[in-house]
């Protein structure tokens, strides 16, 4: 919204003018709208998981959970909780990101040996998904923050885990260009609509609900790949198409 402010502008007596001031709220109710709906989402994502630990802990310590109900119920305290913890994680490691400025983009990083590393970890997930996992490169170094882009190379390649199919594939690749270095994730899995392409950069954003929550997504994973890759100055590109899989890309410069 705009708020004018009006001065008549005298010459002696008379009024030979107006000043016009035009304050340009726009900016600042979009932060804040940003603001208010992301506590929204926050408080319905922690409200969920709350609930059905509460509800099954009850169930259970009232003894109104037969025998062999018992591990099930357990199973579901036990995973919401956990969902709980990389929830507050990931909503922290995002308030972070806001906060950080670009000065902390000062260490000298082989991108190709985060990758490694990165994948090295997420090499037991993938196997329990029925995943194949690779990476490839060579060195290239880049100005950045190490533990931010350890979060971006592990986040991307979660997803491309979680949103695969078993037997599928993913593969990351590191190489150098002219005047920057390119990472891409590619797999084999379900792909995402184009209609949504735009969106799943966004805060909670999740394209099936369903099926997010049942690979334990919590929706912030691509908000945080965005942040981190921002104050890098990389660029994202993704490329996907649904049923065959998806590529995203990003391009740091050197
Ligand atoms: P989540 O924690 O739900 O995975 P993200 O922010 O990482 O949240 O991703 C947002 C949504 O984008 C996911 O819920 C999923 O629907 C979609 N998505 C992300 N990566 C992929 C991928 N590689 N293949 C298919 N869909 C994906």
């Amino acid at each position: 919204s705009y708020h004018f402010s009006a001065t008549p502008i005298m010459s002696g007596d008379k009024v030979t003018g107006v000043a016009l001031i035009i304050f340009d709220f726009t900016e600042m109710e979009k932060a804040e709208e940003v603001r208010r709906e992301f506590t929204a989402n926050v408080s319905h994502e922690l409200r969920t998981p709350l609930q059905t630990i509460a509800g099954s802990a009850e169930l259970l310590s009232n003894g109104m959970v037969a025998e062999k109900d018992v591990p099930q119920f357990s199973q579901k305290i036990y995973k919401e909780a956990k969902r709980l913890i990389t929830l507050v994680e990931d909503i922290i490691k995002l308030s972070h990101l806001d906060e950080e400025s670009s000065d902390i983009i000062s260490e000298k990083v082989d991108l190709y040996d985060v990758s490694k590393m990165t994948v090295t970890n997420l090499t037991p997930v993938a196997e329990k998904a029925g995943v194949e996992l690779a990476v490839k490169g060579e060195p290239s170094i880049i100005t950045g923050k190490s533990q931010l882009l350890t979060s971006i190379v592990f986040n991307l390649c979660d997803n491309a885990i979680k949103y695969n199919r078993p037997g599928g594939r993913v593969e990351v690749e590191v190489k150098n260009c002219v005047d920057c270095v390119k990472l891409s994730v590619s797999d084999t899995g379900i792909g995402i609509p184009l209609d949504q392409q735009s969106r799943i950069f966004e805060r909670f954003y999740r394209v099936d609900k369903s099926r997010s929550k049942e690979v334990g997504g919590t929706g912030l994973g691509l908000s945080i790949v965005k942040h981190a890759a921002k104050l890098h100055n990389a660029e994202i590109e993704l490329r996907s198409v649904v049923g065959k899989g998806t590529t995203i890309i990003l391009t740091f410069p050197k």
